[in-house]
């Protein structure tokens, strides 16, 4: 049944989308394109609601976004039923992303409190000064949001504007516009201020139009290319702004590992979502004498898998359609530079369907390991040694999520990823955490979302000091001792070169428990 959405607050816009089944084709929903001038009016109504929204307590605002998330949870069926039709991932798999979306919102809902309390620290030499740390809302927050995961990504910016105080304009992708429309539909249900949450449908143009609006942060998920478009948008007005970027997440398998474990979970971190995950494991590094081992277990793994439309698929097909000439253009172009289909391959592409595919003899130079596939393909490359295997994982310019499976020495191969996040023993872990923060480096981003610096993230830092201490000297009047130059070297000697203070800092350094 197609949907009309009726509730968005926009007679015209500059025209209309529909919106499709990528598994059949089949019309699901028509919804308005914002154009500039209606981008322009949903952007002032949030600037209204946030002057009440921000100037709520976090106790009251915490009230309404339980009663959004308690909405959600009620609405679930549906909006599972929505991600399921508009992006074409099966029901459980939509039903494990509004799980997700909600958790995010829990947890940011229960979080912000304490970690946007005002701080109080050392005033260093300032003596007889308090230094305080505030957060306060930026006001407007335009998020602007993929289509791969239509609930959680935006969510993930989201609950943290909202939380800490902000008012959100949410441009979704033109491919999942009414899921867009039901969590805005849900908020204004839940939320007694009007336009604290607002949907924008549309096309590039929205987005555009929103990234050069009068809002006061942007927080941008989607592909590296769109991103660097954002930004320049946003220098327009000086905008700061999160990039949650593309990438192409490594998984080395260190000689030491859990050989099967390590193998079955390459399997879900590359092909789950069919691959359209930001963190899909796009490449796979294995030790030299686990590697025949690794790929018996990989092929009949995948072997297993079911792809297609109905409810007992487990790799859905490509939501976007240009996206399946960019998976075979990448398998043409290893097989033509000497890689080994195992399973799947271009030969079995049906339409927005993508056999998983796993392969064998890559190499560093094929598009397949350097750019993001976004598709369920799974490419194995032997290594030698951890070392080339880090070298190796380190060579893209993107730095997102990555893994690593091994017994020994796990967390400093860990620490020597070039990554937002790396996950042992296991894969993806770190962005279905919500306190944990998430973002990447390089192209796929900066910024984060989630956790404690998401919070912080969409909060304007304000530093305040208050002099609680009247002093017979102050450091910032003109009236200085005439001495002033010799009290000053002496202070210098005592606290920073190996004088009294500075030896008693030391002291106490030591004594403190690591
Ligand atoms: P995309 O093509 O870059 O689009 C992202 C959003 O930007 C969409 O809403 C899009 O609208 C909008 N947009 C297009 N042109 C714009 C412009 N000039 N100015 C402002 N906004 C504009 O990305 P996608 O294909 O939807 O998503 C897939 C990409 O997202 C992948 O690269 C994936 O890795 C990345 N991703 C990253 C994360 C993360 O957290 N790091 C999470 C999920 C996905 P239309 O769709 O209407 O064109």
């Amino acid at each position: 049944m197609a949907v009309a959405h009726t509730d968005l607050r926009v007679e015209t816009g500059i025209g209309t989308l529909e919106t499709r089944s990528p598994a059949t084709g089949e019309v699901i929903g028509t919804v308005p394109i914002f154009g500039e001038k209606e981008v322009a009016a949903a952007v002032a109504r949030a600037r209204d609601a946030a002057a009440q929204w921000g100037a709520l307590s976090h106790a009251e605002r915490r009230v309404h976004l339980i009663a959004w998330r308690r909405e959600l949870a009620r609405r679930a069926d549906e909006l599972a039923e929505l991600i399921h039709r508009e992006n074409g991932k099966p029901r459980t798999d939509a039903m494990a992303e509004v799980m997700v979306a909600l958790a995010v919102l829990h947890h940011a809902t229960e979080r912000a409190a304490r970690a946007l309390r005002t701080r109080t620290v050392s005033p260093g030499l300032m003596f007889g000064q308090r230094a305080r740390i505030s957060y306060h809302p930026f006001g407007v927050v335009a998020v602007i949001g993929p289509w791969n995961y239509p609930a959680f990504t935006p969510m993930g910016s989201s609950a943290s504007a909202l939380a800490a105080g902000n008012t959100v304009v949410f441009k979704p992708s033109e491919l999942t516009p009414l899921v867009g429309c039901f969590l805005a539909e849900t908020a204004a249900a839940a939320i007694p201020i009007a336009d604290v949450f607002q949907a924008v449908t549309g096309d590039g143009r929205t987005g555009q139009a929103l990234a050069r609006a009068a809002v006061d942060k942007i927080a941008f998920t989607g592909s590296t290319t769109t991103g660097r478009k954002v930004m320049q948008a946003a220098a327009e007005r000086i905008t700061p702004v999160v990039l949650e970027l593309g990438g192409k997440d490594p998984l080395i398998v260190a000689p030491d590992a859990d050989v099967d474990r390590a193998a079955e979970a390459a399997v879900w971190g590359a092909l789950t979502n069919a691959g359209q995950a930001c963190v899909s494991i796009e490449r796979v590094y294995v030790a030299s004498e686990l590697h025949d081992r690794f790929v018996d277990v990989v092929v009949r793994e995948v072997r297993k898998l079911r792809t297609g439309a109905g409810d007992d698929a487990q790799i859905g097909p490509i939501t976007r359609p240009e996206q399946v000439g960019v998976i075979r253009e990448h398998l043409e172009d290893a097989l033509k530079k000497g890689a080994r289909v195992l399973v799947g391959g271009p030969d079995g592409i049906d339409g927005a369907f993508v056999p998983p595919t796993v392969l064998v003899g890559v190499t560093d130079e094929m598009k397949i390991m350097r750019e993001e596939t976004f598709g369920p393909v799974l490419p194995i490359l032997r290594v030698e040694s951890v070392d080339e295997a880090l070298r190796r994982s380190n060579a893209t310019a993107f730095g997102l999520g990555s893994a690593v499976f091994a017994r020994e020495g796990a967390r400093q191969i860990a620490d020597r990823l070039r990554a937002g996040a790396t996950a042992i023993n296991s894969v993806l872990t770190y962005a279905f955490i919500p306190s944990l923060p998430f973002g990447g480096v390089g192209d796929s981003g900066f910024g984060r979302v989630h956790g404690d610096e998401g919070l912080r993230e969409f909060s304007r830092v304000k530093a305040t000091t208050e002099e609680w201490l009247r002093l017979p000297f102050s450091a910032t009047t003109f009236k200085v001792p005439a001495n002033a130059y010799a009290q000053l070297r002496g202070l210098v000697q005592q606290v920073f070169g190996g004088g009294v203070v500075d030896r008693v800092r030391g002291a106490l350094a030591r004594l403190t428990p690591r």
